[in-house]
């Protein structure tokens, strides 16, 4: 399954690598070689990075706290202090090197530091009055995403994701409840 990198913030991003946390969670990042396939999938993380199993573990241990944290946001309610020193501790780390060519930003460092960035990035959204955080709107999905849109009207993590099913699963219901009478008629001899 690809990842879905709709949330507004590499580190919520990262947070919803865990779908569907409620009932069946399921968990994209299985193995040190997934979470290098994520972090060459964000934009904003440095590339080629190698994982081993110690650096797998403090990457699920940061993906969790950003979690807990945002769900307290979403929620309105005090921080969690466990969560708060998982991500504070990450943050503190080396962060990534940036070089500008006429090709554009490029963005050099470890799993290190591109945790790090991931726990600096995940703080300056989860600290910003200003920014609207919200759990997706389609039962069961639970991923938090930054709604940057006007009147923050967004409903949906991401309509590829979860809106468009929505939207397809309301239509076929609204099509078998008017299916129904005709269905179950007499004359239908088809
Ligand atoms: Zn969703």
């Amino acid at each position: 399954m690809d990842f879905a990198f709709v949330s507004g913030n590499p580190a919520l991003d990262l947070a919803g690598t865990v779908g569907s946390r409620r009932h069946e969670p399921l968990d994209l990042l299985a193995s040190p070689a997934d979470l290098e396939r994520w972090i060459a999938a964000c934009d904003e993380l440095p590339d080629g990075v190698t994982a081993d199993s110690t650096g797998f573990a403090s990457a699920l241990s940061l993906r969790e706290a950003i979690y807990q944290l945002a769900l307290d946001r979403v929620l309105g309610r005090p921080f969690e202090p466990a969560g708060l020193k998982t991500v504070n501790d990450m943050a503190a780390g080396p962060v990534p090197t940036i070089r500008l060519s006429d090709a554009g930003l490029h963005m050099s460092g470890d799993l290190h530091a591109a945790l790090s960035q991931a726990a600096r990035s995940g703080i300056t959204v989860l600290a910003d009055p200003h920014a609207c955080l919200k759990e997706c709107g389609r039962p069961g999905c639970t991923r938090i995403y930054l709604d940057r849109s006007r009147g923050t009207r967004r409903t949906w993590c991401g309509m590829d994701e979860c809106g468009n099913r929505v939207k397809a699963a309301a239509y076929r219901a609204r099509r078998r409840a008017s299916a129904t009478p005709e269905g179950r008629g007499p004359t239908r001899t088809a």
